[in-house]
């Protein structure tokens, strides 16, 4: 933000429920400061059954976009009048832009993650990745990566099977592509480690509070396995440690949080987004928090 807030800025934000800890409005706050862009970015606490409301009131406030959080991901797409395309096969969105009044949902998350691995000149194409999870995040993934060609398996708990069955069916059927989705039990997760190349933790095991979690026994990890987790509070979480203690490569949940970031950014301002300022005011939150 550029001074004052006054007539002229324009106004971004996040809607989510909880939302008090969010990094977004560090991160895009910061990158609009370091440009001297006129806007600024606010959290919105918002309930399920108000979610509706919130989306009329981007309209009737004139926002110029929000980004979407729990519990809202999946629920939003029906109240949107545009879906960019990749957003519409993974059935959820976490940006939205206001084009005087046409709101147009996206998936960054999807995005945020393909670049971080690109980034490290991994190309997902043929590689054997193992999933964790089929939730939001993982959806979102699993559809980025089978899109590039990827051979995905999803483990996620027996509760939520249909779920993780359902996602794989939908990702065989979109791709033409075979994937699996398994019960993650300790045999199956044994089984599908020891066959993959990249393992992408997109449960939520290892997220703060509960920071001695792991969804993958030590014993399991190799050199030459590339464990990408997901999960970016605590950045070094458990599998991650443990990962890096037998010498395979690791990635953080940060680079895609500020990645993910970074598109929606670009989506709003149509301006080229300052990666580097978003990613140390990030870093320097979560430090904060950890303290
Ligand atoms: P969801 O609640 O949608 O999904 C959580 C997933 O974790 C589900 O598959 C759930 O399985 C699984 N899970 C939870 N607890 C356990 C457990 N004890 N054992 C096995 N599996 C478990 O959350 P999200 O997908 O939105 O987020 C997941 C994580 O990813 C969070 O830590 C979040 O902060 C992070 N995230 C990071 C992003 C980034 O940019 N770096 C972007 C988005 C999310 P089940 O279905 O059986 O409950």
């Amino acid at each position: 933000m550029k001074g004052l807030i006054s007539g002229q800025t324009t106004i971004c934000g996040i809607i989510g429920d909880p939302i008090g800890h969010t990094m977004s409005p560090a991160m895009h706050n910061a990158a609009f400061k370091s440009l001297g862009l006129n806007y600024v970015y606010v959290p919105f606490k918002v309930k399920s059954m108000e979610l509706r409301k919130a989306i009329e009131g981007i309209r009737g406030l004139n926002l110029r976009g929000v980004n979407v959080t729990i519990p809202h991901k999946v629920a939003v797409v029906q109240l949107l009048d545009k879906l960019d395309p990749l957003a519409e096969r993974i059935g959820a969105v976490n940006t939205i832009v206001n084009d005087e009044g046409i709101l147009t949902g996206y998936n960054t998350d999807a995005t945020g993650f393909l670049q971080t691995l690109h980034d490290r000149n991994i190309e997902p194409a043929e590689k054997k990745v193992l999933l964790l999870g089929a939730g939001g995040a993982a959806r979102a993934i699993g559809h980025i990566l089978t899109r590039e060609k990827a051979r995905v398996t999803i483990l996620n708990r027996k509760q939520d099977l249909s779920w993780a069955e359902d996602l794989a069916a939908r990702l065989s059927r979109n791709y033409k592509t075979e994937v699996k989705a398994l019960e993650l039990t300790a045999e199956n997760l044994k089984k599908a480690v020891n066959n993959a190349e990249i393992l992408v933790n997109a449960t939520s095991l290892g997220m703060s509070p509960e920071i001695d979690s792991t969804p993958v026994p030590a014993e399991l990890l190799r050199a030459d396995l590339t464990v990408f987790d997901v999960v970016y509070n605590p950045l070094q979480t458990r599998l991650l440690r443990e990962a890096k203690a037998v010498g395979a490569q690791t990635i953080d949940g940060l680079e895609m949080l500020v990645r993910q970031g970074a598109v929606s950014f670009e989506i709003w301002t149509g301006v080229k987004p300052p990666v580097e300022v978003m990613r140390e005011a990030a870093l320097s939150l979560l430090q904060k928090n950890e303290k």
